[in-house]
């Protein structure tokens, strides 16, 4: 957590906008694929600094710095880049999800993306922040952090007088406050895809094995956002590999697109949405245009020769069309 740095430029925006706080699914969007970039003069906002996430007077949303806020007519939610992850891959980008039949007929029947609480996937790291034996470093990290934020106030304010007792007390409950929140984060609903231009053997292997009756659709990261489109909170985003002997995850709720380095062959791209937290589910069927989604699909190079016939007649009863090809893992070679 560095400090938030604002500017007098920075100052006269808030000034002159309050925030409101809506975020249509387009700006989460451009708030996720620009990251930290002024979308009108492409320039990169400094680390502290606040990018204005709104629209303008045409309702066009708009992520500008201080640089072109003039063109801003409504806030939406000023964005700190204190450490932020950059989530962002290129709508172009290709990813692939390999499934095996049931799981294939499940989607099409359901007409949408199947979403699994993180705290159900088998990686038990999802939503950590890291290594149990390194938690006592953070913990103190963070004391150290609120005990200077409970004494020091912006400037214009009087910091409040407290006694010695009362700021190890008010910091302890600062980090047990924001401790709390990695129980939302592991129930946060994640659909996840693999970033690749061609197929990955290892991922065949993987998700299914010899003899079994798989396959992988291919998408695009821009069509996942397109998917997700149905969810104004929805993110796409890059997962990062960490690796948590030497680091934290990312003290936000985002952490959720943190893995361990040793997870980096998933290349993962993953749409998250939040969970109820009144009501939290343990999966959620996120429906969308499988028609737009799917690019394309891939029979898994193990699968027996019968399973062509089977998937063409499902994939018609249900009344799609899709292009099916072979795996080019069983493409001949020549000696
Ligand atoms: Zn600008």
């Amino acid at each position: 957590m560095s400090d938030i740095n604002i500017q007098p430029e920075d100052q006269a925006v808030f000034d002159r906008l309050k925030s409101d706080g809506r975020i249509t699914h387009r700006l989460r969007r451009m708030m996720t694929q620009q990251w930290n970039t002024c979308v009108s003069c492409g320039r990169n906002t400094p680390q502290g600094r606040p990018v204005f996430a709104g629209y303008d007077e045409n309702k066009k949303e708009l992520l500008v710095g201080a640089c072109c806020s003039d063109r801003l007519a409504h806030l939406a939610t000023p964005v700190y880049w204190t450490g932020t992850l950059n989530l962002s891959a290129p709508d172009s980008s290709k990813v692939w999800r390999y499934m095996d039949f049931t799981k294939f007929v499940a989607m099409l029947m359901q007409q949408g993306l199947y979403f699994t609480t993180a705290e159900n996937f088998s990686d038990p790291f999802e939503g950590a922040i890291g290594l149990a034996d390194r938690e006592t470093i953070w913990d103190n990290y963070y004391l150290d952090f609120f005990r200077q934020a409970v004494t020091t106030a912006p400037p214009g304010y009087t910091p409040p007088k407290l006694s010695d007792q009362e700021v190890e007390a008010e910091a302890h409950r600062l980090l047990k406050s924001i401790k709390a929140t990695s129980t939302h984060v592991r129930k946060s609903l994640v659909n996840c895809w693999h970033e690749n231009d061609d197929e990955s053997e290892v991922l065949w292997q993987l998700y299914s094995p010899p003899s079994e009756t798989g396959l992988a659709i291919q998408s695009t990261v821009g069509n996942l956002w397109e998917a997700a489109s149905n969810s104004d909170q929805a993110i796409v985003g890059r997962v990062h590999y960490l690796d948590f002997r030497k680091r934290y995850a990312s003290i936000q709720s985002e952490r959720i697109f943190c893995k361990r380095q040793s997870l980096s062959h998933e290349r993962e791209i993953r749409i998250v949405l939040q969970n109820d937290r009144n009501e939290p589910s343990n999966g959620q069927v996120l429906k969308c245009e499988l028609r737009n989604l799917i690019d394309g699909i891939v029979i898994s190079p193990f699968a027996p020769s019968w399973f062509v016939d089977v998937l063409n007649s499902t994939i018609a009863k249900f009344g799609f069309e899709f292009d099916i090809r072979p795996s080019s893992i069983n493409d001949e070679p020549f000696f």
